[in-house]
C-alpha cells in the first residue's frame, strides 16, 4: 500500500514505477522461483504417487494413469489418488494369500486319504474311495486308532501291528 502512495507522489504517471518493478530483475527472479517451486511440488507429487502406486497396484496401465493424475493436477491429483488407491500393499496381500494357501494345504492334507487323496474324515477307518485301511480299531475299546500310535490313548491297550492289518485289508 505504501508503495502505491510513494509511486503516486514521485511520478506524474503512478503506474510507471509499478511497471518498472514488474520489469525489474527482482520480479523476474521471484517469477522464476515461483515457477521452480511449483514444478518441484508437481514433480514430487507425481513421484510420490509413482512410488506408492508401485507398492499397491499390479497393473502397469493403472500405475501410469495414477502418475499422470499426479503430474496433471499436482497436489490435488495426489489427494485424489490417496482417496481412491487400494488400501493394502501388494506385499501384505501376497503374504496373506501365502498364509491362507499353506493353511488350506495343511487342512486338505489332514482330511484326505493318504493313498488316493479322496476326502476323508478323521474318524474314518477305511477310505470310502479306494477301500484301503486308514486307521485300525482298538481291540479293547473299539475307538479309531492312528497307524502311528503304539498304544490306544483312550484305554491304554497295546495297538496291534498295523502292517499285517493293512496287508490283509488290501489283498483281502
Ligand atoms: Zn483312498
Ligand atoms: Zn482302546
Amino acid at each position: 500500500m505504501s508503495y502505491w502512495i510513494g509511486a503516486a507522489a514521485s511520478s506524474s504517471n503512478p503506474f510507471d514505477s509499478v511497471t518498472s518493478f514488474f520489469k525489474s530483475s527482482t520480479w523476474r527472479f521471484v517469477e522464476y522461483m515461483f515457477v521452480f517451486v511449483l514444478v518441484v511440488i508437481w514433480l514430487s507429487c507425481a513421484y510420490w504417487v509413482y512410488k506408492d502406486a508401485r507398492r499397491r497396484i499390479e497393473d502397469k496401465v493403472v500405475i501410469a494413469v495414477a502418475v499422470a493424475t499426479g503430474l496433471l493436477f499436482g497436489p490435488a491429483g495426489a489427494l485424489i489418488y490417496s482417496i481412491v488407491r487400494p488400501p493394502e500393499y501388494l506385499d501384505d496381500i501376497r503374504e496373506r494369500e501365502l498364509e491362507m494357501r499353506t493353511m488350506e494345504q495343511r487342512l486338505a492334507e489332514e482330511q484326505r486319504c493318504g493313498f488316493c487323496r479322496a476326502p476323508v474324515r478323521d474318524d474314518f477307518l477305511v477310505c470310502p474311495n479306494c477301500m484301503r485301511r486308514l486307521r485300525s480299531v482298538c481291540t479293547k475299546c473299539g475307538r479309531p486308532v492312528e497307524p502311528t500310535w503304539k498304544i490306544c490313548p483312550y484305554c491304554e491297550a497295546q495297538v496291534v501291528d498295523e502292517s499285517t492289518m493293512l496287508y490283509n485289508n488290501v489283498y483281502r
